[in-house]
Order: C-alpha cells, then sequence, then structure tokens
C-alpha cells in the first residue's frame, strides 16, 4: 500500500516511511493511495469474530507487506488487549466504551499501536528516535503509557500549563524513564505550533531523529477504524439506519469512522459532536473553514481551534462540501448543556457519562430519527473528571483500578514558555 500527502500526490512512500515521519515534509497529512473494500462475508460474519481478529482483518491491507502477518499479529494482541463493549443507554441509543485501556481514554488503542510499531519500524536506525506528542488533556497519558521503557524512544509530551485535570497530568508527568513532560506557558494550539515547528526545523532535524504521535501520524489513525467494526460486530439489530455520534477535537476519531464506512461498513451517518470550539460544525453550516483560537472548556481533551485531521477529511470527498453534508452533521454543545446531559442521563437511566461522552450523547439525541438506532463514542471514564461529574450525579465516581496506580506518585515536569527558541534548545541540550 502507497500513501501519500495530503498536499501532494505525488509524494509516495510506504507505511514504514509515513509512520517514521508522521507528517509529511510539505506539511500535509499522510493518507493510504486506496482505501480497500473488505468483502460482505466479512462484514456479515462481524458478530462471530473477536476484537483481535477484526483488527487484523481490517489493518492487514495497510500493513502488508512491510509487517509480515506474524509481527501484525503480535503488536495486534499487545495493543488491543482490553475490552471495548457496546452498551445500551436507552431505546434506541448505544454507548462504545473506549476507556478500558491503562490510561482510561480512547486514546490507548492508537497510541499503544503507534508505539509498537514505531519501536518495529525503527530498530535499525542508529540514534535515539524522540516522539514529539502534544496534548489538550488524554493524549499525553496514552502515548507516555504506550511508550514506556520502549527501548531507543525518548518522549517529550508538550502540554498547556493549567489546562489539563490533576489526573490527566498524574499519567504523564509521574512516570519518568523514557519520558519527558514539558509544561508549556500557553494553550494547546501553541503546543501543537511547537511540535509542528520542531518537525520544520532543519537544523534540529539534522541533529535528532524527531517523529509525532499526534492523531496526525497515520499508524495512531488507522487502529481506530477497528472499533467501529468492532462496535458493528457488537449491534444487534443491524437492518435499522445506524448513526455514529462521535465526540470530536482533532477530528482523528471521526476521520477512522469515515474509513471504516468506505471499507465497506453500511454506517448511515455520522454526528461530529463538538463542545463550543465549533470549527467544524460551522463549516458544515456555512461552507466557511475559519480556525480560531482554542476555547477551554469541561470536554477539555476536545479543545481545539483547529482540527489537525480535518485536511483528511477534506481529502477523503475531494473537497466536496455537499458530499460533506450528506455523511456528516455537526452539533455543538456548551458546557451547561454538558452538565445538564450528565445528570439526566444518570437520572434515567443511572449511566454515569463523561464530559466528552456527554457531547456526543446530547448531539446523537437532539438529531436522531425514530427509525435510526444511534451509537456515540464514550471517550473516556467518567472517575477522569471527578469535579465535573460527581457535582451533577451527587455522588462519587469510582475510580478503575488502572488510574489509581497514578495517583500516588509524585509529578516530575520542566517548565518552557511557549516560543519554539527555548524548545529547541532544551531538545538540542537533551
Ligand atoms: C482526544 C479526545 C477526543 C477527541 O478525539 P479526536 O480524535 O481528536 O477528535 C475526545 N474525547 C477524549 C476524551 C479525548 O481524549
Amino acid at each position: 500500500m502507497i500513501f501519500y500527502s495530503t498536499n501532494s500526490r505525488d509524494s509516495e512512500l510506504d507505511i514504514k516511511e509515513a509512520v517514521i515521519k508522521g507528517l509529511s515534509s510539505d506539511k500535509g497529512l499522510f493518507m493510504p493511495e486506496t482505501i480497500p473494500v473488505l468483502t460482505q462475508y466479512f462484514i456479515n460474519n462481524l458478530s462471530n469474530l473477536s476484537l483481535q481478529e477484526i483488527a487484523m482483518e481490517v489493518l492487514k491491507p495497510y500493513f502488508t507487506p512491510v509487517l509480515s502477518d506474524d509481527k501484525l499479529k503480535d503488536i495486534i494482541s499487545e495493543a488491543f488487549n482490553f475490552d471495548i463493549p457496546l452498551r445500551g443507554v436507552n431505546d434506541n441509543i448505544s454507548v462504545l466504551e473506549l476507556f478500558h485501556g491503562p490510561t482510561s481514554a480512547f486514546k490507548d488503542v492508537g497510541a499503544r499501536f503507534l508505539a509498537r510499531v514505531l519501536s518495529t519500524f525503527v530498530k535499525d536506525i542508529e540514534q535515539d528516535v524522540y516522539v514529539l506528542a502534544a496534548t489538550s488533556g488524554d493524549t499525553g497519558g496514552a502515548v507516555a503509557n504506550g511508550f514506556i521503557n520502549v527501548p531507543g524512544i525518548k518522549v517529550l509530551i508538550l502540554y498547556p500549563r493549567g489546562m489539563v485535570s490533576d489526573r490527566q497530568e498524574r499519567q504523564f508527568t509521574t512516570l519518568g524513564r523514557n519520558i519527558t513532560a514539558l509544561e508549556v506557558d500557553g494553550n494547546f494550539d501553541d503546543c501543537q505550533r511547537l511540535v509542528k515547528s520542531a518537525f520544520l526545523d532543519d537544523e534540529l532535524n539534522k541533529k535528532r531523529f524527531l517523529t509525532s504521535a499526534n492523531s496526525i501520524n497515520i499508524a495512531r489513525l488507522l487502529p481506530q477504524v477497528v472499533y467501529y467494526f468492532y462496535a458493528w460486530a457488537q449491534i444487534k439489530d443491524k437492518s435499522a439506519d445506524i448513526l455514529f455520534s462521535v465526540p470530536s477535537g482533532n477530528f482523528g476519531n471521526l476521520t477512522a469512522g469515515l474509513i471504516s464506512q468506505k471499507m465497506g461498513l453500511p454506517i448511515k451517518r455520522f454526528i461530529a459532536a463538538t463542545n463550543i470550539n465549533d470549527v467544524v460544525p460551522e463549516y458544515l453550516n456555512s461552507g466557511e473553514y475559519n480556525p480560531k483560537a482554542s476555547v477551554q472548556t469541561i470536554a477539555n481533551a476536545m479543545d481545539v481551534g483547529e482540527p489537525s485531521n480535518f485536511v483528511r477529511i477534506l481529502d477523503m470527498f475531494d473537497k466536496d462540501i455537499e458530499t460533506i453534508k450528506e455523511s456528516i452533521s455537526g452539533f455543538v454543545v456548551d458546557d451547561d448543556r454538558i452538565k445538564k446531559t450528565i445528570k439526566e442521563v444518570y437520572k434515567q437511566s443511572g449511566y454515569i457519562l463523561d464530559p466528552h461522552g456527554a457531547c456526543g450523547y446530547t448531539a446523537l439525541k437532539e438529531i436522531i430519527s425514530e427509525s435510526e438506532q444511534g451509537l456515540f463514542l464514550a471517550t473516556a471514564h467518567p472517575a477522569k473528571f471527578p469535579e465535573v461529574v460527581e457535582e451533577q450525579i451527587e455522588k462519587e465516581v469510582l475510580m478503575p483500578v488502572a488510574m489509581e496506580k497514578f495517583m500516588t506518585k509524585s509529578k516530575i515536569k520542566i517548565e518552557i514558555d511557549s516560543t519554539f527558541n527555548e524548545f529547541k534548545k532544551m531538545l538540542l541540550q537533551m
């Protein structure tokens, strides 16, 4: 399989080159040249397959022959080693729980997979590989825990001061070893800009081997395609029209959903559920794409003003807004509405939502019609956001065991300002 950059169809890379580079030198994002359509037999038979078996079929076309089947199978069994259950919330709405991994957020799937793919691909490189990841909350923990102790790889996590919850921060500042946490005096977009600038700096790239672990990396994106298939496997009434509501920030998750649809899953349509960082819903409304500075919300892993995967979505639809609109509806949920939803859903069904899943649920509830079955993705465990959730449900949210183990260790971080020079100097000193 050949991968091209969204900025020029001419560049031809294989999966190994695309994964190691992360971002194309022309600043474009990598996309597979063709999206393979899986057989009808496979789709009809999904309910009889395990998560790992499904992952193998979905991912194989992208990684063969660069990874052998055996190697890919090993990586899948290590990366997809927790369940992703689908649960009913009410008559026509179910939730796909993506938060049963080590950092209790959906990013665990992509990060664990990428870490293992990358470490396989860089085995023959003599110098250390630096993985740079900007995080607005959940990426940091997932990436750090995905890469911990992977030989030859050093990870730098950049995060905005004061905008990440204590429990999120603990997941990447308490690990030590090959993981360094950088607290940036700025917002998430500043962190993302620092990472992007590093990749474009000639001097730095001569002296350091840099790569990314944000959702721009194709090996983080592709494993996310798997959970739409696995969700489908668990749907009881497959004859209904199926709608997926995706809480979105950088839009990697939604892009993965669109890829699963192109690969043959008969999903009727998608909802792009956002918090008040509404660039994409605005675009779907007006046809105008206006990136903005991000605004802080209680669904903070979605506080993104310039979603990096948006170019992939445009690319998949040849920039045709009318077809994009047929596949995706946008819906914006503000903080008050998020809180109200958490309270109401708990009262009605006993189900505890986190603020991100609550965006997905709210949007779905608004948009779904009677003839449809709706699924929304629960992207984080509610115990990651106790300040918000406990006030609404008026009781304590129990922490999953995986989360408890971060609570007793002390946080270690390096503070930097948001100028590229300071970041560059630090990288060169490491
Ligand atoms: C990252 C994240 C999102 C947004 O996912 P994208 O793929 O960036 O759109 C939503 N919810 C949570 C909890 C996240 O960590």
